[in-house]
């Protein structure tokens, strides 16, 4: 049974999450020469501090593809916590969330984590205050607590399990066979698709993503139908009227995937346009259609594209190390309280490696 109970509405008065602020943080754009200028100083940087740079999916061209040609990489927020926690560097930078870079320090305490700039956040972490969680979960003794990781470590060190998108499916059928019933925070709209995928008892908190929340089904339907041949990609935190439509729905790697590997030879995409850099760069032949969301009337700047990944940027990178800006500081013994629900979830992941191997396949509904 999915029951929605808590519902977390209150936007940060104080600007410094607003998405407007975000925008406004976001450096202009670089002409051909600054971005190989920039780009030169950050990589002669991370060799001089011997660090490596560790980058989402959805942050700028230039840093994925720094990052790929420094020796870092270029993944999904499961693969990003891995790669930190088991490369040699003492220096991580992290270019992505500032959830992100705490489940880097979480996981490597000894090392230094860097990122280009600290008011990088994500809407689902800021709708999930620790406090009020605390209350819901105290509300709930009986509940397995599983949290998404965009979420703040103070929320992690409440939880019994943390999720990423790539292997939420196969924790939370896990935790069904089981028998326990699951308290699941903060992305609604993950949460129902987790829910009807596997029919576990899940008590929702009301959190969402801006980016994703604004695709929008009538839209996709249209676009569709412009383009008959093309495969739908969906990543679940979107809406449903979107997934319904979907031929894969995952993470941005099992997204990415699909891209590589399905035969079509065109794709219409439902998450941040970000990936499009990637994916572009690994199939080159394939058309990419960004799916429609829900234009000027929308709530968001409504462009898939995240403000806070937008505000990474090359100069973020050089700045961080030459001054030593950026860094990440997870208190005990939140740190430690968070490690237990992080290190359960790579656990589960090393002894089940079909976890994360497949994205969903939903039953395309056709174009109606
Ligand atoms: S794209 Fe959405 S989920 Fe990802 S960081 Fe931005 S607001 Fe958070």
């Amino acid at each position: 049974m999915s029951q929605v109970l808590f519902d977390y509405t209150k936007q940060d008065a104080s600007g410094a999450s607003c998405t407007a602020h975000a925008w406004a943080k976001v450096p202009e754009p670089l002409s051909p020469s600054q971005r190989a200028d920039w780009k030169a100083r950050a990589a002669a940087l991370l060799k001089k501090h011997n660090a490596v740079l560790v980058a989402h999916y959805y942050v700028d061209g230039d840093l994925q593809d720094l990052a790929l040609e420094t020796g870092g990489c270029v993944a999904d927020s499961l693969e990003m916590a891995r790669f930190g926690r088991d490369h040699a560097s003492q220096t991580l930078v992290v270019a992505g969330v500032r959830f992100m870079g705490e489940s880097a320090k979480i996981l490597s305490p000894e090392k230094r984590v860097l990122m280009p700039d600290l008011d990088a956040t994500c809407s689902l972490d800021l709708g999930c205050p620790p406090d009020d969680f605390a209350r819901f979960c105290d509300a709930h003794p009986d509940r397995t607590v599983v949290v998404y990781a965009n979420t703040s470590a103070a929320v992690k060190a409440r939880a019994d399990w943390m999720v990423t998108s790539s292997c939420a499916l196969a924790i939370v059928n896990h935790l069904k066979e089981q028998g326990q019933k699951v308290l699941w925070a903060p992305d609604r709209h993950l949460g129902r698709y987790i829910q009807e995928q596997t029919g576990a008892d899940m008590l929702m908190w009301n959190g969402a993503c801006i980016v994703h929340d604004e695709f929008r089904g009538l839209e996709l339907d249209l676009l569709r139908k412009e383009h008959p041949g093309a495969k739908v990609l969906v990543h679940p935190e979107s809406p449903r009227s979107v997934v319904e439509q979907a031929d894969v729905v995952g993470s941005t790697s099992q997204l990415l995937n699909a891209v590589l590997k399905m035969d079509a030879q065109s794709f219409i995409v439902a998450t941040d346009n970000g990936i499009l850099h990637r994916m572009r760069q690994l199939a080159p032949g394939k058309t990419l259609i960004e799916a429609p969301t829900a234009g000027n009337s929308a709530t968001c700047k409504s462009c898939a594209h995240c403000p806070w990944m937008a505000m990474n940027a090359l100069q973020g990178v050089v700045a961080c190390l030459e001054q030593g800006t950026g860094e990440i500081l997870v208190d005990e013994p939140i740190r430690s309280q968070a490690l237990g629900c992080i290190d359960r979830m790579l656990d589960f992941v090393a002894r089940n490696p079909n976890a994360t191997a497949k994205p969903g396949f939903v039953k395309n509904i056709g174009a109606a």
